[in-house]
């Protein structure tokens, strides 16, 4: 079957609904797909060989939709930020990282269980993560780890299943402390020689800029302008348009939103510090994909898209025998699970799509060369306009690949080729004239079905109204 067969099934979308759940005959081979996935899963995978590995606790920080243009680390310019800009200086920096998704379950669920998209099943708003697909919570538990997670809620929700092998749980309201609060009292509380611990939070706080909080408004410029306020999120998906002065403000709230994560970030590290955990604690910083604010090449906010804006993202390591220094190698959110069990000296329950970045982080090999991939089901931009999958899609709408220094995207606007180290911004599209194209649509082509049945989650009232405020419905 042709890669193009996936277009046309978007327009078949956009003429009518698709089947609510894939055809008998698909779901046969879907359950062929999984049985052999599990066996995959099941076979196990050792750590490499690290020294002194015993006791190292994590701390997984997720920035929701936090640009990598938005940090000084990855961008000169983007401004100073004392607790960030410092952390950068203590750790490897990541320059080429990306996501796996350009919204925030799918690409949670990579991070979560170090598989891409087709293989976790996270696909879309009415999923949830399949019982039964490991977990980065559930292998570092049953290595005797104290696993916590703090959350802002929306697809981290408990709903969405990402809390599976988590001991606690939690979700946070989006005031005050928030789940910075949260883990600056568990490490204040918790024994400096106690069982080692992962630490995963999650914050919704830079995603909501466009909200224009009370407490973000009154650092605005005295020029800004705050007219269309209540509108911007239709900016935002295309729905109505803005003034250059609004994109201007909205520019500034999200500047603002990531000047006060720099000051709840350096409270933590500071109570990490204090704690007596940082010698043996590895702290990573990283975000789940970016936000467009460029309407000018119609690059705006975020799902739906695989560009650069959106794929990229900052990610930064900082801990025991590692080296502050910068790796330029292509890496995934799919190695991140990998990298923490391997580096945890924990055998990984699972044959991953991810490998451990743990030898490069101490100074050994990188991983030689692969492709590396982003899905999207449930998303798509016809005219310039967000739309949302009536159902539950068993095939991506686009997909890209990364590889090589060529970056492919397939999808509703058909064949996209931009080769990002001549043309990092991806403004020229070089599929007519590409030797590779065929190439890549062939990776492309295998990621193109789900290879497990996706469960669909139960619906209510709480969840559907935070989705809808966080501009997902
Ligand atoms: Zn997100």
């Amino acid at each position: 079957m042709h890669f193009t067969e996936v277009l046309s099934d978007v327009d078949a979308l956009i003429g009518g609904p698709a089947p609510v759940a894939p055809r008998p005959a698909v779901l046969g081979r879907l359950a062929g797909l999984a049985a052999l996935s599990l066996a995959v899963l099941f076979a196990g995978c050792a750590p490499s060989e690290h020294r002194g590995t015993e006791g190292r606790s994590f701390v997984l920080v997720s920035v929701d939709t936090l640009n990598r243009s938005a940090l000084e680390a990855f961008e000169r310019g983007a401004g100073e930020r004392p607790a960030l800009d410092r952390f950068a200086g203590e750790s490897v920096r990541l320059l080429d990282a990306h996501s796996t998704a350009s919204w925030t379950l799918p690409a949670h669920a990579s991070l979560l269980t170090g598989l891409y998209p087709d293989r976790h099943g996270t696909t879309d708003p009415r999923h949830r993560l399949a019982a039964g697909v490991p977990t980065l919570a559930a292998a570092l538990s049953g290595a005797g780890y104290e696993t916590v997670g703090w959350t802002e809620g929306g697809y981290l929700s408990e709903r969405f299943g990402l809390g599976a092998g988590f001991e606690l749980y939690e979700k946070n309201e989006r005031a005050s402390r928030g789940v910075f609060g949260k883990a600056i009292d568990f490490l204040r509380r918790r024994p400096a020689r106690s069982r080692p611990f992962f630490l995963f939070l999650h914050t919704f706080q830079v995603h909501d800029y466009y909200k224009a909080r009370p407490r973000v408004v009154e650092r605005l410029p005295a020029d800004a302008e705050l007219g269309n306020v209540g509108r911007f999120q239709d900016c935002l998906q295309g729905r109505s348009a803005c003034e250059p002065a609004d994109w201007r403000t909205m520019r500034d709230l999200y500047r603002i939103e990531v000047d006060l994560l720099d000051a709840a970030f350096g409270q933590l590290l500071a109570a990490l510090a204090e704690s007596g955990h940082e010698d043996r604690t590895f702290v990573i910083l990283i975000s789940d994909h970016g936000e467009g604010l460029d309407p000018e090449r119609g690059r705006t906010h975020h799902a739906g898209r695989l560009h650069e804006d959106q794929i990229r993202i900052p990610a930064l390591i900082r801990g025991p025998g590692v080296e502050a220094r910068d790796l330029r190698m292509p890496v995934s959110l799919v190695d991140l699970m990998p990298t923490i069990l391997d580096l945890a000296g924990v055998a990984s329950p699972a044959e991953l799509d991810g490998v451990s970045l743990a030898p490069a982080l101490e100074g050994g090999d990188s991983p030689g060369p692969r492709p590396l991939f982003a899905l999207e089901h449930a998303f798509w931009w016809p005219d310039g306009q967000r739309k949302k999958s009536h159902s539950p899609r068993h095939r991506a709408i686009s997909i890209a690949v990364i590889e090589n220094g060529l970056w492919y995207v397939g999808g509703p606007r058909g064949d996209q080729v931009y080769d990002v180290r001549s043309d990092p911004r991806q403004s020229r599209n070089l599929a007519a004239e590409s030797e590779r194209l065929r190439a890549l649509r062939r990776l492309a082509r295998q990621r193109r079905l789900l290879k497990v049945e996706p469960s669909i989650r139960s619906q209510d009232r709480e969840t559907e109204s935070e989705l809808r405020s966080l501009g997902y419905l």
